[in-house]
């Protein structure tokens, strides 16, 4: 099976990027393992998409984009990638059930939840530990439930969840947040949220379900605990980087370094969205990504290869 433009990944970046490949009349294909969308699925409502101002939530703009982008052919192929390798200019995808030759390869894998790594959190994963307010969040109506972390995610997430719980307790490393001005300030006028600075969790304990946490604050050393019914983490996020790393030049945090075109250090390899090395995270950056790798890929296939594989007449669209 050979294509044009090969993207993996169908979050934002891959959407995004099979838009303008598969608009551009390139034979194109977008391979997820999971559900299409990728992170920002599980955002109850995306407030700084522009374009939309009385907001939606990510699980409703990305599926307008899969629409867009299967509206000009892009294939979306459901399968998982294992591999990735080169034949010459040629670049081959392995997945579990079939092999793939592209002349271009769009790598749109995304990032995951870092976890916060103390005893406690593996074992009440699923039962009080959650990284998705949007997914857990309604369990834990009029409970106390705290949130790790001081960025936008926490804090956002923080304000979802006073919808269902009584109490939301922030805690945070530092005395001051790391998320957007206008979101600290509606966390900061919310009075259901509470704060508790320069604080670390160093243990959720509990008997059967979570019963509280063991902060440590990092300028006394003192040790508190606080009690909770949940705890939502989102201390960051680390790379989905484990098909490339051997291969593309990563910064130190595992990212992908690109130049401004989302070329990577292997010719005809782009990085787009959440995997890059880049300033701003966010769905209109990844979606901003994906369609500057689309077209640097048409580029790169135009200089290098003497035809496209392009869409069969069959295929064209009305
Ligand atoms: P982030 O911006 O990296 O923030 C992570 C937070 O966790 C920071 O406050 C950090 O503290 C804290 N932290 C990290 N490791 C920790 C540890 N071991 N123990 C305790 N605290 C720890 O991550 P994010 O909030 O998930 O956001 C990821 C990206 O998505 C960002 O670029 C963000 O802007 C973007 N995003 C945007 C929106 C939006 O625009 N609506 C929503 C969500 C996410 P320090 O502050 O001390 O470093």
């Amino acid at each position: 099976m050979k294509y044009d433009v090969l993207i993996i990944g169908a979050g934002p970046a891959g959407l995004s990027a099979a838009l303008y490949s598969a608009r551009g009349g390139l034979k194109t294909g977008v391979f997820e393992k999971a559900l299409i969308g990728g992170q920002i699925n599980v955002t109850d409502e995306v407030e700084n998409y522009p374009g939309f101002p009385q907001s939606l939530s990510g699980f409703e703009l990305t599926e307008k984009m899969r629409q867009q982008a299967e509206r000009f052919k892009a294939k979306f192929i459901d399968e998982e990638v294992t591999a990735i390798g080169l034949e010459g200019l040629c670049k081959i995808v392995e997945t579990t059930q079939n092999t793939y030759r592209t002349k271009s390869l769009i790598i749109c894998t995304g990032a995951h939840p870092r976890l916060l790594s103390v005893p406690g959190e593996e074992h009440f994963t699923g039962r009080g530990v959650s990284y998705c307010a949007t997914c857990d969040g309604a369990l834990y109506r009029d409970k106390i439930v705290s949130v790790v972390g001081g960025g936008d995610s926490a804090i956002e997430e923080g304000l979802f969840l006073t919808r269902f719980a009584k109490k939301v307790v922030v805690i945070h490393r530092r005395d001051e947040l790391r998320a957007q001005k206008i979101i600290q300030e509606r966390a900061f006028r919310n009075p259901k949220m509470e704060f508790v600075w320069d604080t670390v969790v160093q243990e959720i304990h509990g008997e059967g379900k979570i019963e509280k946490l063991e902060v440590v604050n990092r300028k006394t050393q003192a040790i508190s605990f606080i009690p909770v019914d949940g705890v939502f983490i989102y201390v960051g996020i680390l790379p989905n980087n484990a098909l490339i790393e051997s291969r593309l030049e990563l910064d130190s945090g595992g990212f992908v370094i690109t130049d401004e075109y989302m070329h990577t250090n292997v010719p005809g390899i782009y990085a787009a969205g959440d995997i890059r090395h880049k300033v701003l995270r966010q769905v209109v950056t990844a979606a901003s990504d994906g369609a500057i790798a689309a077209w640097s890929a048409e580029k790169w296939i135009l200089e290098n290869y003497d035809d496209i594989e392009g869409l069969e007449d069959s295929e064209s669209v009305e």
